[in-house]
């Protein structure tokens, strides 16, 4: 479709054996076979290479994850290092190693106050799924027994085993899978551009809400377990809330003694211009979830922090915790995260995302509103949303068949940058250590190809 290059001989049997084997996450087959997939080759920095010499900028971080970018050697070594030392062993039945010590011990120095016990897992979803057992488990020990319904929000992604799809609230993903399972219930979401209508931002914060406050009040406080959030909604469209929405949620949680579940995977190490969401924001969680930013994506690696209300209960259980997987902790996805946490802090990638680098950003991102197809254009840190739309004025989207979002990605993809399209809403995470010169060229794609839509539909 997009790109109708003459392939090599060698891109053209990766290509066959992948189309003939390979089932891929998020993929409708026929029309990848029909296009053939891009096989990405290398990275360095801030760029990725196809198989056919293409150099793209990576405007999304893969996906969403690696924030110290592309080639580090601190995080080859250390985990070329560990597979030397100890290439595996497990944390099962009292046995521990130093790379999980010393990671649960840094990650209780760069997470919110109070967080300072932590479980690991591999991926973002089995994170999420051992939280819900995590407050499962919290509420039997609680002796409320009753208390289990899971209240999450609609466009929340939470990844896709079955209780993280189930907590997930992009409706297209669970039918196939006859989800969600029951218990799992959701409310509407703060966006504000999609579904705020004549409100202000303030109101419709609030509004959104105590959307939690009537659905407790609904179910009965004595029967609802937890609410499950992003601080920014990434997945479902880069829905940033209001500022009065994080206060009054930490306000109904509490009142409700409803556990807050945080689910930091994307915001997490310095995405949104601080640690985490959670201090962007001022959540008051008593969980929280993290991954991909955890270790840049270089290792499969995820984290469950847990407060000390659950985490003093779970501690005193007198009985041994029946989870666990045979790589939770794993020694050479947790030397690779702990060095990755340590590239953070040596080269200030936070401070930066919260600073000159995502001011930068954010600058140069907002530039793109003088543009007659952009509606809205919003971030905070190193995020960022581009609003395509029809009408500027009344925020009237394009009819979904015209499918503009899907149709500016390929242009992206032919012009060398990958930008994510999410409907109509254009999608930005640059790995952290992008530079302005960077960015200039990552916007100024944007544009390009912003350009090339307008171009297409007859708007200029
Ligand atoms: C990506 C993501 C997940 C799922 O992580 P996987 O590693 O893909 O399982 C969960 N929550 C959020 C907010 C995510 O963005």
């Amino acid at each position: 479709m997009a790109d109708t290059l003459a392939k090599s001989n060698q891109t053209k049997r990766w290509q066959e054996m992948d189309a003939a084997h390979h089932l891929h996450p998020f993929t409708q087959h026929d029309e990848l076979a029909a296009m053939g997939a891009r096989v990405i080759t290398k990275a360095k920095g801030v760029y990725i290479y196809d198989s056919e010499g293409k150099r793209l900028i990576d405007g999304m971080a893969g996906l969403w994850c690696v924030q110290v970018g592309y080639g580090r050697e601190e995080l080859a070594e250390a985990g070329y290092k560990a597979l030397q030392e100890l290439p595996f062993y497990n944390t099962f039945f009292q046995t521990t190693h130093p790379y999980v010590a010393e990671l649960s011990q840094k990650l209780s120095e760069v997470t919110p106050k109070g967080i300072d016990r932590f479980f690991f897992a591999n991926s973002g979803s089995e994170g999420n799924d051992s939280a819900v057992k995590i407050i499962r488990y919290y509420w039997n020990l609680k002796k409320q027994p009753k208390k289990k319904i899971i209240i999450s929000r609609e466009k929340g992604y939470h990844g896709v085993t079955m209780a993280a799809a189930s907590l997930s609230g992009l409706t297209s993903m669970h039918p196939q899978a006859d989800l969600p399972l029951p218990g799992f219930v959701h409310i509407v979401c703060p966006d504000w551009y999609g579904q705020g209508g004549t409100m202000s931002p303030d109101d419709f914060g609030i509004k959104t809400a105590r959307a939690l406050e009537d659905k407790i009040l609904e179910l009965g406080a004595d029967n609802v377990a937890a609410f499950v959030a992003e601080p920014i909604q990434g997945a479902g469209g880069l829905i940033i809330p209001p500022a009065t929405y994080w206060p009054e949620i930490n306000r109904i949680c509490k009142k409700y003694d409803v556990l807050l579940h945080v689910d930091e995977v994307i915001c997490g190490f310095g995405r949104t211009g601080k640690w985490f969401g959670s201090d962007t924001y001022g959540i008051e969680g008593d969980m929280m979830n993290m991954a991909k930013g955890l270790s840049s994506g270089y290792q499969p690696i995820a984290a469950v922090g847990i407060g000390p209300k659950i985490g003093d209960v779970l501690f005193n259980a007198g009985e041994e915790w029946s989870h666990g997987f045979t790589y939770s902790g794993h020694p050479v996805a947790a030397a690779v995260a702990l060095a990755n946490i340590e590239v953070l802090q040596k080269d200030k990638l936070v401070e930066k995302s919260g600073g000159t680098t995502g001011d930068y950003f954010q600058k140069k991102l907002a530039s793109l509103n003088d543009h007659p197809l952009v509606g809205e254009t919003r971030g905070t840190g190193l995020i960022g949303a581009i609003e395509l739309v029809k009408n500027k004025r009344t925020r009237e989207r394009f009819d979904e068949a015209m499918n503009i979002g899907y149709r500016c990605r390929l242009h992206c993809f032919a012009n060398g940058l990958v930008m994510r399209a999410i409907g109509d809403t254009m999608v930005l995470s640059p790995p952290l250590v992008i530079t302005e010169a960077e960015i200039d060229e990552l916007i100024g794609l944007a544009r390009l190809c912003i350009d090339l839509i307008a171009k297409d539909i007859g708007v200029s």
